[in-house]
Order: structure tokens, then sequence, then C-alpha cells
């Protein structure tokens, strides 16, 4: 049977990923990524089921020229393309505008630009995308899903910052949290292997990629997240600093000569990992270079899952009694490592590690890497894209008479 398809676009600041899922059964039937666009290295690889792998190098083009370059590729596979039934775009900041999943249109678009002063990287890039769809694919409703979205239920007292409230008021400068679209599956995620429906279970789930972020589950609902006005708040990352004293970044301005460019690409790219060890922000180079000796990556690594325990225990306040911990992401699907450490931090409040069901991520257990009678902490894959693929669906579905 030909099931609808749906195209799903991820905008980065410097990257386009798409790709064409089929959103019941999570398959991929074209995957590419367009990568180092507006520079001369910039290229594009996809793999398509028919076609197999295409490397094409399309120096010094934009998120535009990469579209239309995979939407050329596209018409090679006519059967496949007529089965597409809408595109679903990824935006990074919906502010306080969005919940759920939109149909775009005018208003939406305004509302995406609004919200670009406070993810100036990616809300543009985002607008970029969704624009060349449109233009490419006239006819398919276009579907906004927003990072920040699945955050909007925190309460006031997770997400004001301890500032004059008329900055909240006239600024809506207050806590966001990202990654929504991630604790979102994972929550739904768990709530099938634990057997039961995900408004009555609290969760903690790990997002543990480049980015890093967890998030505190009441019943369904987000109720804490590390991450806040922008994605830089919370965690360590791969070369983001996550929390700090904002005392440091006035110690940076007022004494040491750093222009507030500086101190964002100090914070934002050569912090986290990447700082730490000044070797590099991938965990995998990380770790074996820890295990050949390497003091500074060790101790990236340390600080790494110290940081993450003590998030994890501030964010039990939120969603005790808790049914599940969830690991995810790149570092949290598969580092045996990462989870042990940070599982021994939290012995306190009786969190323990199966080693075996660890070493091999749960594979034989449903996830499951703790003994039975601890509390329960799963590994469970993410899925940002079906995600997106399902929550347009679901929209152009409600739309149709
Ligand atoms: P993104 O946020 O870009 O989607 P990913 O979710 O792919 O990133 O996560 C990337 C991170 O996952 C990198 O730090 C990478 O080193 C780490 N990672 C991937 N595989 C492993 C592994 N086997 N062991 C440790 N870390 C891993």
């Amino acid at each position: 049977m030909n099931h609808s398809l749906v195209l799903v676009v991820n905008c980065g600041s410097s990257s386009l990923k798409l790709a064409i899922v089929e959103p019941e059964s999570g398959r991929r039937f074209v995957e590419a990524l367009a990568e180092r666009l507006f520079t001369a290295q910039a290229d594009m690889t996809i793999h398509s089921r028919e076609a197999g792998k295409t490397v094409i190098s399309l120096p010094d083009a934009d998120h535009a020229q990469a579209f239309e370059v995979f939407a050329a590729h596209l018409s090679t596979e006519k059967e496949m393309t007529s089965r597409i039934i809408g595109v679903s775009h990824r935006v990074v900041h919906g502010g306080e505008y969005f919940r759920c999943p939109v149909l775009v249109d005018g208003d939406v678009l305004q509302k995406i630009n609004a919200c670009s002063g406070l993810a100036p990287l990616h809300n543009p890039a985002n607008l970029q995308g969704i624009h060349a769809a449109i233009r490419h694919f006239p006819e398919l409703p276009q579907v906004a899903v927003f990072d920040t979205a699945f955050h909007q239920t925190l309460p006031e007292t997770a997400y004001l910052y301890a500032i004059p409230y008329e900055l909240y008021e006239k600024h809506q400068l207050r806590r966001y949290g990202f990654h929504g679209t991630s604790h979102n599956y994972l929550m739904l995620e768990a709530a099938r292997r634990l057997g039961r429906p995900a408004d009555q279970l609290n969760l903690l789930t790990l997002h543990l990629g480049n980015g890093c972020s967890a998030c505190a589950i009441r019943q369904g609902r987000s109720v804490d997240t590390t991450m806040g006005l922008t994605p830089l708040e919370g965690l360590v990352m791969g070369t983001r600093s996550g929390d700090l004293d904002p005392g440091l970044i006035l110690h940076l301005l007022e004494h040491m000569d750093f222009s507030s460019k500086e101190v964002d690409e100090l914070l934002n790219r050569r912090s986290g990992l990447q700082g730490l060890s000044g070797l590099s922000n991938d965990m995998r180079t990380l770790a074996q270079a820890a295990q050949s000796g390497n003091r500074q990556a060790r101790l990236a690594i340390e600080v790494f899952c110290f940081r993450l325990a003590k998030n994890i225990a501030a964010l039990s306040v939120s969603c005790a009694p808790l049914d599940a911990l969830v690991f995810s992401g790149g570092i949290g699907e598969n580092s045996v490592q990462i989870r042990q450490r940070t599982l021994v931090w939290l012995a306190p409040l009786g969190f323990a590690v199966d080693e075996q069901n660890n070493r091999v991520h749960g594979k034989d257990s449903d996830g499951r890497i703790s003994p039975m009678n601890t509390p329960d902490v799963r590994v469970i894959p993410t899925d940002e894209e079906v995600m997106l693929a399902r929550g347009a669906v679901s929209l152009i579905a409600g739309e149709s008479p």
C-alpha cells in the first residue's frame, strides 16, 4: 500500500537538512544534507532509496539554492513526489505565540519574523527554508513546528528570571526552552514502552547531542527545562558553556576588553567540551583521548557528567515521583561511559546502573539500563523528523472536510 509522505525541512544557520518521511512508520525515502553553505566548500549529500548516494558541490550557495538542487533531484522521482502531502518546517523560536504546530500563512510568517531578535542565527534561516518550499511546492500545505512549543506549559515559577518583571512584560525576556520536539517524542515513546498514557507520566528526558538540554515532564507537560531565553543556558554542550555566573560576562566586558561579539563567540563556539578539553567538541574524540591518558579530555568529561547530574537533581523537584529518566541524542544514546558516570553522581537519589544492559544501550531490555528495584532509567533514540512529519499530518488531516 502507498502511504502519504511529508517533506521535512530543517534549516540551520549554515546547513540545510531535508528528508522525505513516511509518518506512520518513520521510514525515510530520501535524506539530504547541505553543509558549509555560504562558503566555497558548500556541498549537498543526497541519499535516496531509488538512486543511492549523490554528492553535489554547491560553491557559495545559500539555503534557497540548495533547496533548488534538492527539488531538481526530486523531479526525477515522480511517483514518490506525487505522494508528498505537505512540507513540515522546524522553526527554532516561536516565542509565546506558538504552543503546537501551525499551518503557515502571512500572520505566522510575521510572528516567526518577530521572534528573530530572540534567535538571530536560526529564525531567519528557518524563514528562508519556508520561502524556498513555498516557491517550489506552492500547492502543498506548509506547516511550522517550533522547538519552543512543547515548553509553553512551563509555569511562571520556572520561566521567569529574577530580574525586573517589566523586562518580561515589555520585552518578553524569560526562559523559553528548546529541543521541544525531541523531548515531546521521548515522552510519547517512553509512554509507549511503559504501556501507560503520557498524561499520567512524570519523566525526566535528556537530549544530549551537540546541543544538550534536559526537561522535567509532569503528567505529560513540560514543567521545567535547562535551556532559557536562548539555547546557551543550562548543561555543558559541545561548544557552548551552559550556565555560568553573569558576573563573568561583565568581567570579560569591563576588565578584559572583550566586545559583545567576542563574548558571544567565546561562550557559543569556544566553550563547553571544546573549551575545557582544548581538543574537540566531539564526545567520541574526548573519550578516546581520555582513555589514552589526556588529562584535559578526562576533566571535560567529568565536568559534563557532574553538571548533568546536578541539573537532573534540580529538575527532579518538578517531576517526582519519577516514572523514568530517559537518555537520548548522540551522546545519550551511544555513550556507555557518560550514562554510567552521570548515574554514579545520582546514587544518593537511589539511581543505579545495570552494567550489562548499559553496555548494550538497553537493546535487550526495551531501553532499560537500571536494575528492577531502582528508578527506571532508559535509553531511547530520539526522532525529531518523525515528530515533524506527524505534526504536519495531523494538522493537514484536521483541515480536510
Ligand atoms: P546533533 O545535536 O548535531 O544532532 P548528535 O545528536 O548527532 O548531534 O550528537 C553528536 C554527539 O554525539 C557528538 O558529541 C558525538 O561525539 C556524540 N557521539 C556519537 N556517538 C558516540 C559514541 N559512540 N560515544 C560517545 N559519543 C558519541
